[in-house]
């Protein structure tokens, strides 16, 4: 039992994810910030699972197994006083809108950028989800062990493209071959680099640090003067780091080093224990049940993440781990609260309550059952299907806070069961994946086709594994004529009478989602534009936020 006080275990959490375009080096890094927190002790344990998902049939064998958690979850370690809960997010482009479910748990985001690379596409969608979620970004250069940009191109390049201030907490000596270490901007400490740690299993170490002008054992002639000058100017150049223009978006501390060598890691984990936020005053509403008679009006509320009661969300659902057993594991982001195992919790938007008796806490080394969490924890909660994605839970109740977004698919297909009497089985099966938030699932107002919407085609391939394997259905899919799905809603000047006309007009493009949500499916991005020039009363969107 711990002896801290509530808001202590709440503010002694750190919540985060690592956001990475595929190969800059995430599942590296993921492996090395373990290594460093003393969570694992050997390199390999994340390794194996990162090879895995680079083809289908290995990333589908390594889901079957998801012990430790592939497309999973989160990884739970305590270091230096503090509980680090390193959420995981897949590797593969496809699964982005998984990605960015899971950003939604997270109080803070590690981007990592390749030193001879910079900024890549997928770097800067994701760093768009943050800022659209006021996540505060560390960002790590990663792979300065290869021949990387100038250091200063890569800061001005995070300045102009991401409109975020850079402040350099280090700054590299060099790089490839060439890399003799780091210096820490404002105090002139130096960390030498050498390259007998390369690679290695054990406990990669890099000598102890010692000030610049003491260090020159670890250059060759002039490269410490001109290291002290470029570190001089760097401090002249850029702003000295801001804790609070960081928590609110505008600043990022910039790391250097190489998760491959281990080199930064150690800094790169004491600037996530030092600076990333705890569990922050959550946003939320007092809700009855949308059953309820007589409920009282909702009204706006603010979640303490140190006050008592255990509140929080889902922001993820996997399902048959075990395919013995139709289970699903809830991952749900607790946002305040003391949270004890056989708690009973409800679920605000149906009214029903369950007892957790078997909750799963992911520790990096294994799976554990969890005895008690706080705020900024997630656990797994066992079901059979009564959560999904974006509901909320509490002990009352009536706390809900705001949906998690879905966003729109950019390739929709019809699909179709090859065994004409297992039709109504597909119609399950489908609602089921969708639910979890496996791919998006279309239900036309006219004709009994069925559109499954996914961002990227391995999400099809799948699902097309698992409806086989999970519900013994043998599926095709086929194109479909549409290429967007938009939801539709009143615009600002518009009213619900606005989208009955037009869905009139466009009845046979138009399809409920699994929440009966209005989606206009347009066969093509110049339709999708079109329709939004001649109905200005309606708002179209690409995302929308569930519950
Ligand atoms: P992810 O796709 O972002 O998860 O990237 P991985 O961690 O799988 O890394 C992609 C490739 O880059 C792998 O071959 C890694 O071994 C390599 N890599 C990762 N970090 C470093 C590094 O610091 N230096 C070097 N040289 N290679 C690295």
């Amino acid at each position: 039992m711990s002896s801290l006080t509530l808001p202590e275990e709440a503010a002694r959490r750190r919540t985060f994810a690592i956001i990475a375009h595929p190969d800059a080096g995430k599942t590296t890094l993921t492996e090395h910030i373990l290594l460093a927190g003393g969570a694992i002790r050997a390199a390999g344990a994340v390794r194996a699972r990162g090879e895995n998902r680079r083809t289908r049939s290995d990333w589908m064998k390594i889901e079957k197994e998801r012990g430790i958690s592939v497309s999973a979850s989160v990884m739970t370690f305590e270091h230096d006083g503090k509980m680090f809960n390193l959420l995981d997010t897949p590797g593969h482009e496809d699964f982005s809108e998984d990605t960015y479910r899971t950003l939604t748990a997270a109080d803070c985001a590690i981007m990592v950028l390749d030193a001879a690379k910079g900024i890549e596409p997928q770097t800067l969608k994701l760093f768009e989800v943050c800022r659209l979620r006021d996540i505060p970004i560390i960002t790590f250069i990663n792979k300065l062990d290869r021949e990387a940009q100038d250091p200063m191109a890569l800061l001005d390049d995070i300045a102009s493209r991401l409109q975020l201030d850079p402040a350099p907490i280090w700054w590299p000596a060099e790089s490839g071959n060439r890399l003799r270490g780091m210096v820490e901007v404002g105090t002139g400490r130096f960390q030498p680099y050498t390259r007998k740690a390369a690679g290695s299993a054990e406990d990669p170490e890099h000598p102890p640090a010692l000030p610049l002008d003491q260090a020159a054992q670890y250059f060759e002639a002039g490269e410490q003067a001109d290291l002290a000058e470029a570190v001089e100017l760097v401090e002249g150049g850029y702003p000295a780091f801001d804790r609070q223009a960081f928590l609110e978006g505008h600043m990022t501390p910039v790391l250097w080093g190489s998760a491959l060598r281990h080199f930064g890691i150690d800094e790169l984990l004491k600037a996530i224990g030092d600076w990333a936020p705890a569990p922050k005053v959550m946003k939320a509403k007092k809700e009855s049940p949308p059953e309820t008679r007589n409920a009282p009006a909702p009204v706006e509320t603010e979640v303490e993440p140190g006050s008592n009661e255990v509140t929080g969300f889902v922001f993820k659902v996997q399902a048959n781990m075990d395919p013995n057993h139709r289970d699903r594991i809830a991952m749900f982001r607790m946002a305040s609260g003391a949270f004890k195992r056989g708690m009973k919790l409800k679920v605000q938007n149906t009214g029903k309550s369950l007892s957790v008796n078997a909750p799963i806490m992911f520790f990096a080394s294994d799976r554990e059952l969890a005895d008690d969490a706080f705020a900024g924890d997630v656990i797994g909660i066992p079901n059979h299907g009564v959560l999904r994605v974006g509901d909320s839970l509490s002990e009352s109740g009536v706390v809900r806070f705001a949906g998690l977004p879905n966003f729109a698919p950019e390739i929709l297909q019809r699909v179709r069961v090859k065994d004409p009497l297992k039709a109504k089985h597909l119609k399950k099966a489908l609602e089921g994946l969708a639910e979890e938030g496996v791919t998006q699932l279309f239900r036309p107002e006219i004709g009994s086709d069925f559109i499954v919407g996914a961002v990227g085609q391995l999400q099809f391939e799948v699902m097309a594994d698992r409806l086989g394997e999970e519900y013994g259905l043998d599926v095709v899919f086929e194109p479909s004529p549409y290429a967007e799905a938009r939801w539709i809603a009143p615009g600002a000047e518009g009213s619900d009478a606005d989208v009955e006309d037009f869905s009139g007009k466009y009845r046979p493009q138009m399809a409920r989602d699994i929440d009966q949500a209005p989606v206009f499916l347009a066969k093509s991005s110049w339709e999708t534009g079109y329709v939004g020039e001649r109905f200005p009363k309606i708002a179209f969107t690409k995302t929308k936020e569930r519950g």
